[in-house]
C-alpha cells in the first residue's frame, strides 16, 4: 500500500525543491504548500496532481515577463508568494478534498468536482493576472468598461488576460479529463462544468475586485491603486471599499462561491 505514494512523494518533494531554488514561494508559503499537499495525497491524488499543475503553470507565468512587470508595479514580490496566498488560493480545494472523505459517498463526487473547480478559477485567476499585465493597452474597468486602469488594478481586464483565463481554466478541464480517466464514466459534461466555472470565477473575481476590495488615487498620477504608496512614489487616498479586503480575500470568496455553485448544479443536474 505504502508502495503506491513513492511517486506522489517524489513530485511533491522535487516541486517543493524547485519552488524553494526559483524563490516561487517563501519559507512560510512552502510549508503551507507541503502541508496542503500531504492532505491532498491521502485523500486524492487526482486533485494533487491537478493542484501541482496549477501551482507549476501559475509559477512559470509569474516570472513570464518579470522586468516588464517590475516597472509596473504589479510583479510578485521576490521572496516569493506567501502563506495567506497560498491558503487563499490552495485552502478551499484542499478542505473540500478532505471532507469528500468524511461524508456520505453520494456526495463525493459533487464535493470534489467542487474543488477541482476552484482550482480551475485559481488557475484562471492567476494566468489571468500574469498574462493580462502584459498586455500593451490598459486593462478597462469590468464594472465601467469606458474606464481604464494600470494594469494589476483589482477589477480590471484585458483581451490578453481573457485569453489567459480561458487558456489556465481548460489547462485544468482537460487534466481533469486525463487523471480521471476510467475513474468516472462520461467525465465530459463535468469537465466542461469545470472549465466554465473555472472561467466564470475569474470574471465573479474581477467584479467582487472591483466592488469590494479597497481602492485608492494616487494624489499625484490620479490613478487608481490597490496599495496605499503608488509605484511613484507618492502616497494615496482612499477612495472606496473596505479596507480588509485584500486580494487574496477576493479570491477565498470566489473560491467558496464558485465550489458551492458547482455543488449543487452537480447534485441537481
Ligand atoms: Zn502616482
Amino acid at each position: 500500500m505504502l508502495i503506491g505514494y513513492v511517486t506522489p512523494i517524489v513530485l511533491v518533494g522535487v516541486a517543493a525543491a524547485i519552488a524553494w531554488k526559483f524563490k516561487a514561494l517563501d519559507l512560510g508559503g512552502l510549508a503551507t504548500a507541503l502541508l496542503l499537499a500531504f492532505i491532498l495525497m491521502f485523500t486524492s491524488l487526482p486533485v494533487l496532481y491537478i493542484m501541482m499543475a496549477f501551482f507549476f503553470s501559475s509559477s512559470i507565468l509569474t516570472f513570464l515577463g518579470y522586468k516588464s512587470k517590475e516597472s509596473k508595479g504589479v510583479a510578485e514580490r521576490k521572496g516569493g508568494r506567501r502563506t495567506a496566498q497560498v491558503l487563499c488560493s490552495g485552502g478551499v480545494p484542499a478542505a473540500l478534498t478532505l471532507v469528500s472523505v468524511v461524508i456520505p459517498s453520494e456526495y463525493k463526487p459533487a464535493v470534489i468536482l467542487a474543488a477541482i473547480s476552484s482550482i480551475a478559477y485559481a488557475n484562471a485567476d492567476t494566468w489571468a493576472a500574469e498574462l493580462g499585465t502584459l498586455s500593451k493597452k490598459d486593462p478597462i474597468l469590468l464594472i465601467n468598461p469606458r474606464i481604464r486602469v494600470p494594469p494589476g488594478v483589482s477589477g480590471g481586464i484585458t483581451l490578453l488576460g481573457e485569453f489567459g483565463a480561458l487558456t489556465g481554466s481548460a489547462l485544468i478541464a482537460l487534466l481533469y479529463l486525463v487523471v480521471t480517466n476510467g475513474y468516472r464514466s462520461i467525465p465530459i459534461g463535468s469537465a466542461g462544468l469545470i472549465f466554465l466555472l473555472g472561467w466564470l470565477g475569474e470574471i465573479l473575481d474581477a467584479l467582487l475586485g472591483a466592488i469590494l476590495q479597497v481602492k485608492y488615487v494616487c494624489t499625484k498620477c490620479q490613478v487608481l491603486w490597490d496599495h496605499e504608496t503608488h509605484i511613484c512614489g507618492a502616497r494615496t487616498e482612499y477612495l472606496r471599499g473596505y479596507r480588509f479586503v485584500k486580494n487574496e480575500i477576493v479570491n477565498l470568496l470566489t473560491e467558496l462561491l464558485i465550489s458551492s455553485i458547482v455543488f449543487f448544479i452537480s447534485l441537481y443536474l
